[in-house]
């Protein structure tokens, strides 16, 4: 059983690469690909505890069921 968990961006200070963003680019071009083309970011998920840049926040939480299973 999932413990709900509040998902929400928070501003860290800690850069780092959106995990979807990361993994669209594996699929692109490779490791070292997505390396060099994904851009860092400071947001992360509070619940996911994963960075996530707003756009795929709002897509992994909101417009699909995985949000609604962790509800
Ligand atoms: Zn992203
Ligand atoms: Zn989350």
């Amino acid at each position: 059983m999932f413990k709900q968990r509040k998902h929400q961006l928070e501003e860290t200070k800690f850069r780092g690469r959106c995990s979807e963003c990361y993994q669209e680019m594996v699929l692109q071009g490779g490791r070292k690909h997505a390396q060099l083309v994904t851009r860092q970011i400071r947001t992360k998920c509070l619940g996911c505890n994963i960075f996530f840049c707003m756009p795929c926040f709002f897509n992994t939480h909101y417009y699909s069921d995985f949000f609604l299973r962790l509800c």
